[in-house]
């Protein structure tokens, strides 16, 4: 319950945060909604020596449309997602997403942003963010870079940021006018992780599926994008054998931990029945 003790840091632009956590080193942790980090702290499981509180920065909890992208800023919290007008007819799946994860203070709270770098696979934004094809907008002393959500997570807790960096926006491409999506998570209880969860986009043209993506979260050390399940629905009318080769493929990229949330190969099965959930349901909304 109590954490060890702490600098606390308040800088005001995104170039003195990272310009303090390079100088400050490994000791020295970004604070968003602290919803992960905190919980973390109190358990001494995390004990840094200096939180960089990013709350004050100015520009980092818009939401806008640049070109084909809608770009959100990493301190967005949840509440902003799920309230936002503009992701709700964009990107309607952010919401239906942000409303299964942990609870109203929580969402009060936690931000697209930590969601994203916590690195934990039990959070929810990674894979759908994998499966919309979102990138990073990484910011450190040495610039600004894009590090596609597809190869940003490396392992448990292991990302692509460098010590130092700050993930400040997130880019993600508007899915085309008339798509269908589903987020389908199996969970004990509200606020509890998925025992499995996924995430669908899908297009249809004349009864024919002309585009899918999909993510896995938490049946692997990483969120999943699901690349070749994805590909055998492309083409097809979404018949029976086709969902259940899509389904096949997608459990045999999982690796799911064993734990308090069932054995390994029942989360498996659960992945392919969320995934068949969350496909039911974006084949009903996607404007044939
Ligand atoms: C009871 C409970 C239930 C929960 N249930 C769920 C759930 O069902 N699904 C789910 O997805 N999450 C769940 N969460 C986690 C919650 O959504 C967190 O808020 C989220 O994981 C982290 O976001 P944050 O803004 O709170 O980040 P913080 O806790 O502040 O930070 C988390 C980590 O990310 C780093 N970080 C944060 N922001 C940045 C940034 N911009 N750049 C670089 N590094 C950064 C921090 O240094 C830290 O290591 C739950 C939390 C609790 C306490």
């Amino acid at each position: 319950m109590i954490p060890g003790t702490f600098d606390y840091h308040r800088p005001t632009t995104v170039e003195s945060a990272v310009a303090l956590l390079e100088q400050l080193g490994e000791d020295a942790r970004p604070l968003a909604g602290g919803h992960s980090l905190i919980p973390l702290m109190k358990t001494r499981l995390a004990a840094p020596e200096h939180l960089v509180d990013l709350s004050a920065i100015e520009g980092l909890r818009h939401v806008e449309v640049v070109g084909a992208d809608v770009v959100i800023g990493a301190m967005t919290t949840q509440y902003s997602v799920i309230t936002s007008a503009l992701l709700a007819e964009l990107v309607p799946i952010l919401r239906e997403t942000a409303l299964v994860i942990a609870d109203p203070q929580i969402r009060y709270k936690g931000t697209i942003g930590g969601n994203c770098a916590n690195g934990d696979p039990g959070n929810d934004m990674p894979a759908l963010m994998q499966c919309l094809g979102a990138s990073y907008e990484l910011t450190g002393t040495g610039g600004t870079r894009q590090v596609p959500s597809r190869d940003f997570y490396l392992g448990a807790y292991e990302t692509a940021l460098a010590p130092g960096e700050i993930l400040t926006a997130i880019r993600i491409p508007i899915p085309p006018a008339g798509h269908g999506y589903g987020y389908e998570k199996l969970k004990r209880k509200v606020g509890d992780y998925a025992t499995a969860a996924a995430a669908v986009v899908i297009t249809m043209a004349s009864g024919t599926c002309t585009s899918a993506s999909i993510g896995l979260t938490n049946v692997s050390e990483t969120p999943l994008w699901a690349a070749e399940a994805a590909r055998i629905l492309v083409g097809s009318t979404l018949d029976a054998s086709t969902v259940n080769s899509a389904v096949a493929a997608a459990e045999a990229i999982t690796n799911p931990a064993s734990d308090m949330r069932g054995p390994a190969e029942y989360r498996t099965k659960m992945a392919g029945i969320m995934l068949r959930r969350a496909l039911e349901r974006a084949r009903v909304r996607a404007t044939v």
